[in-house]
């Protein structure tokens, strides 16, 4: 799974606000992602946000080939 700044991505727990839709501002061997819901940020390590990201909801990322 392919993941880049912009993406909206929805995680297996709702942040405590209510929100479940997050926006990716950083990625690499740490990822930074900020709550949709609040505007709250979090960083965390690409190995434990993979563990808990559910699904991208929208990406902004144009594909240039298709493999
Ligand atoms: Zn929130």
């Amino acid at each position: 799974m392919q993941f880049y700044v912009g993406d909206i991505v929805q995680m297996k727990k709702n942040h405590p606000c209510g929100a479940v839709q997050w926006e990716i501002l950083r990625v690499g061997m740490d990822f930074r992602i900020k709550c949709c819901g609040c505007g709250h940020m979090v960083m965390l390590p690409r190995v434990k946000f993979e563990k808990n990201v559910k699904k991208v909801i929208s990406s902004t990322h144009v594909e240039e080939n298709t493999q």
